[in-house]
């Protein structure tokens, strides 16, 4: 690669970076960071009460921004992940933005086929309200679907084992992902989604365009709501009620527990429900705490970025060769 390429590629690099802080959209934006900082401000400062002991900004900032979270190597290893992935996720953007759009179309070609008098045309309130709660519902669905595969298919599970292998929660180990299982997720998510859009469109006959800003919106609200803090060292629990209606930063933190009693469970974003019905759903008890990361046994592949990104290949290539054992009763 020419010197010339490089740098164009940082800056490639640096632009991206900067967009999603910059963004209105992304949760790692200012807005969301904002609220989760203040969140987490008012669930400190209320714990502290509690306890009876007094609040100083130092005390404030050593609870908030601990060294030994956002300064462990784990951590400076999501920092990197994250500027590597800038570059490197440009295509898995495309598919996110494209399938939808794809499918519906598909689907828009399969109703003219068929004689069905489908439309994109614009839709009173009510109807745009009905289809943003129900594409909210249908992503909340596809993203934790896809999160149950990513677990349940070992090809998948090899390459989801880079966010799992966080020893450390901090904001920016939501985009701790490798490449691979970006791209697969984004796909999987948006099919869906594409899906629910064409079929609405298959039923109802027409589709609101507009509606999809509804969609954006009801998501983004529930950011606001303290998204950024499940990948946090602050486990805060919404209660036994709350817990098992949404999926609180506790429940995502016992996620990613190395424990193997919290293992596969709590695959939700914004609704318990999906859980609740794949029978995953664990509410912590009071007080409960967790330590991150996965098996010791393979914990020492993924301390290098190089383990990060080629680790999950070799181990999935592993799989793909590894012959099916032949039962000697059977093959005697
Ligand atoms: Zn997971
Ligand atoms: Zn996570």
């Amino acid at each position: 690669m020419s010197i010339d390429a490089l740098i164009s590629y940082g800056r490639a690099v640096l632009a991206n970076s900067l967009g999603v802080v910059l963004s209105h959209g992304h949760y790692l934006s200012v807005l969301p960071m904002l609220a989760a900082l203040l969140i987490a401000l008012g669930w400190l400062l209320w714990r502290l009460h509690r306890s009876g002991r007094r609040a100083s900004w130092r005390l404030l900032r050593r609870l908030l921004l601990p060294r030994r979270v956002f300064l462990h190597r784990s951590a400076l290893h999501d920092y990197a992940v994250f500027l590597i992935n800038q570059g490197l996720l440009f295509s898995t953007i495309g598919a996110a933005l494209v399938t939808p759009a794809l499918v519906a179309a598909a689907l828009l070609a399969v109703g003219g086929a068929f004689g069905l008098q489908v439309e994109l045309a614009p839709a009173s309130l009510g109807e745009r309200i009905a289809v943003s709660i129900y594409l909210v519902l249908v992503w909340d669905f596809a993203a934790t679907y896809a999160h149950y595969l990513k677990h349940r298919l070992p090809l998948l599970w090899e390459f989801h084992k880079v966010h799992h292998c966080a020893e450390v929660l901090n904001p920016l180990t939501a985009l701790r992902r490798h490449p691979i299982e970006a791209a697969v997720s984004s796909i999987i998510t948006a099919t869906m989604l594409g899906l629910a859009m064409g079929l609405w469109l298959l039923v109802f006959g027409r589709f609101d365009v507009y509606s999809v800003f509804g969609t954006w919106v009801g998501i983004y609200l529930w950011r606001l709501l303290g998204y950024n803090l499940r990948h946090s060292h602050l486990p805060l629990s919404y209660g036994p009620f709350w817990n098992r209606i949404l999926i609180s930063p506790l429940q995502h933190q016992i996620h990613h527990s190395n424990d193997p009693r919290h293992y596969d469970r709590n695959f939700g974003h914004i609704f318990a429900v999906w859980d609740r019905l794949f029978g995953t759903l664990y509410v912590p008890a009071a007080g409960e705490r967790v330590r991150f990361g996965i098996g010791a046994a393979e914990a020492g592949d993924y301390r290098t970025l190089k383990g990060l990104y080629f680790t999950p290949f070799r181990k999935a290539g592993a799989l793909l060769l590894r012959r099916p054992r032949l039962d000697p009763q059977t093959s005697a």
